[in-house]
């Protein structure tokens, strides 16, 4: 009578290792106290969803701040949704968002460390060598049951009110005898291999999870798929081989994976390997009227990372954004410590939020206005070219033609005490300055500018020409709004607000409506940046040519 070793050997009879020796190839990791090994675990489907860039951010944190590890895994298993060379972008993707692997997966063809392969598809020979332990303990077994009868056994679990799966009574083939299984192999028929296991729905098991606490959870008792007809582990099985022969100590992930914890724990008892710690991370949601639901990368164009980039939301923006969802006390440390930066906060995992986080893109956009606001324009200045380079031609080619008047552009109100906070994000710059560009400008039409109607064309061009004739690039920006009082002051306008409020019909108007004709004039738009810096940087010809062509068209 044959055995389960005898099985182990027919279905894998070229794996030649053993257990030992793969305890051997990837020993415990050589590590201070406290240090935590953390993975990304990514499938290449595609896009990086901005939940999985919260989350690796998360997980590359807690290993640098301990001093210890985090590395890459392509979980490439599923061959039907993989997109062929998206794993590489989502390398390319994490590392702008500083996520930057100390280990595993960098390209498809690259990878760094002791503890590969990093590509689930390249790691055959060590799934099917605890596949053949399992089997030869009687842990694992092949299961031949076709799709037909696993619909009747559906049909008759739902006839008998029970819980659906594979499982106990149901597992047809948990209990073939070793002999029968090995003569339907030599036969030829197909087969997946299930892990038996001895769990009990009516149990309960206990575990801890470094962000939720202390849970009891329904003991497994399905013999899950481990190994699929295509040669290739399923995700559950996968995660036990690799977290173990990578000694991950702790597995963060989304918290949608706590369902199947269960089978996990299970699965690392049978080996009798030290399970990890697990810290189950929230997951970003949406409110949609008024109900909360993941963010869907079918439906929100948030849902993917890439529209952070495309928008240019400045990578730090958004960073410190995924940390105030990371920890609650976030915000208040950036308070307290504005000169330091974010990567000094330590993470921890008693302040992550419990339930789902919220995800609120006006939040990103007020952090990256406050952070951006207080670039120098220089490093502004990089920051912008590097994204319109990528993103958008045709102000890349505006910057790199003079990045000197770019960068003044820039400065406008910048690197003082409390700097103009106008921009969330770089693709928000060139809408707002390009009317500084004399292509722009001239393709504006003259004969259509908003003039305020209240206001007469004759004052308008009288105000016009004699700020033309009067004008002087070398007066302060106080000087210059005191030139600009008297001018409004020679044309009949109040040169102060509150007088014109106390008698409007005393005024043609008043300093601000004589503001609003230059800036009309010079920008073609009445809001603009600050007037004054305008003038200074488009110089003494360009504002003459301007208004004289603004002139011409009253
Ligand atoms: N490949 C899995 C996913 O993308 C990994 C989950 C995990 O981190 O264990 O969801």
């Amino acid at each position: 009578m044959a055995n389960y070793t005898d099985l182990a050997n027919l279905i894998f009879p070229n794996i030649i290792k053993t257990i030992d020796d793969l305890e051997n190839i990837y020993p415990k990791r050589n590590l201070p106290e406290g240090a935590m090994v953390t993975r990304f675990a990514p499938s290449p489907t595609g896009f990086l969803h901005t939940g999985s860039l919260f989350t690796s951010l998360v997980s590359a944190r807690y290993a640098k701040q301990s001093g210890g590890v985090f590395y890459i895994r392509l979980e490439d298993t599923d061959t039907k949704r993989e997109i062929a060379g998206s794993g590489e972008s989502l390398i390319e993707q994490l590392a702008v968002f500083d996520v930057i692997p100390d280990e595993g997966y960098i390209s498809d063809s690259k990878e760094v460390g002791n503890y590969g392969p990093y590509k689930q598809s390249q790691r055959s020979e060590i799934y099917n060598t605890v596949i053949k332990h399992l089997i030869s303990i009687g842990r694992a077994y092949p299961c031949f049951c076709s799709a037909e009868e696993l619909a009747q056994l559906r049909a008759e679990q739902e006839a008998n009110k029970e819980i659906p799966g594979y499982y106990g009574k149901y597992a047809k083939y948990r209990d073939l005898p070793v002999d029968e299984a090995i003569a339907r192999i030599n036969n030829g028929d197909s087969y997946i291999i299930r892990f038996k296991s001895m769990g009990d729905h009516n149990n309960k098991v206990s575990f801890h999870d470094e962000i939720k606490g202390d849970l009891e959870l329904t003991e497994n008792d399905q013999d899950i798929v481990i190994l699929k007809g295509d040669g290739l582990p399923t995700y559950h099985f996968a995660h036990l081989v690799d977290d173990h022969f990578m000694r991950t100590t702790h597995i963060t992930r989304g918290e949608e994976w706590l369902s199947s914890l269960p089978i996990h724990l299970e699965l690392f008892d049978a080996m009798g390997y030290e399970r990890p710690k697990y810290a189950h991370l929230p997951v970003i949601m949406k409110v949609e009227n008024g109900n909360r639901r993941k963010l869907s990368k079918r439906k929100d164009e948030e849902a993917a990372v890439s529209y952070f980039l495309e928008q240019g939301y400045p990578k730090y923006g958004f960073i410190e954004y995924l940390l105030t969802i990371a920890n609650s006390n976030y915000e208040a440390w950036r308070d307290q410590n504005l000169d330091k930066d974010f990567y000094d906060f330590k993470l921890s995992f008693d302040k992550m939020s419990l339930d789902g986080a919220l995800f609120d893109i006006a939040k990103v956009a007020n952090i990256s206005k406050e952070r951006m606001a207080y670039k120098k324009a220089s490093v502004l200045c990089e920051e912008v070219k590097a994204w319109a380079k990528s993103y958008d031609e045709a102000f890349y080619n505006k910057i790199i033609a003079d990045e000197a008047f770019f960068t003044s552009i820039l400065n406008i109100e910048r690197e003082k005490e409390k700097p103009r906070k106008d921009y969330a994000k770089y693709s928000d710059i060139y809408p707002i300055i390009s009317f500084f560009y004399d292509d722009v400008y001239n393709q504006i039409d003259k004969a259509n500018l908003e003039w305020n109607p209240q206001m007469d064309k004759a004052d308008i061009k009288a105000v016009l020409t004699d700020y033309i004739n009067t004008m002087d690039l070398s007066l302060s920006e106080e000087d210059w709004f005191n030139s600009i009082k008297a001018l409004a002051a020679r044309h009949g306008f109040a040169d102060n607000i509150k007088e014109w409020k106390k008698d409007k019909e005393a005024y043609k108007g008043h300093v601000g409506d004589v503001s609003e004709f230059l800036r009309i004039a010079l920008s073609g738009k009445k809001n603009s940046p600050n007037l004054y810096c305008v003038i200074q940087i488009l110089g003494k010809e360009k504002v003459v040519s301007r208004i004289n062509e603004t002139l011409a068209n009253i």
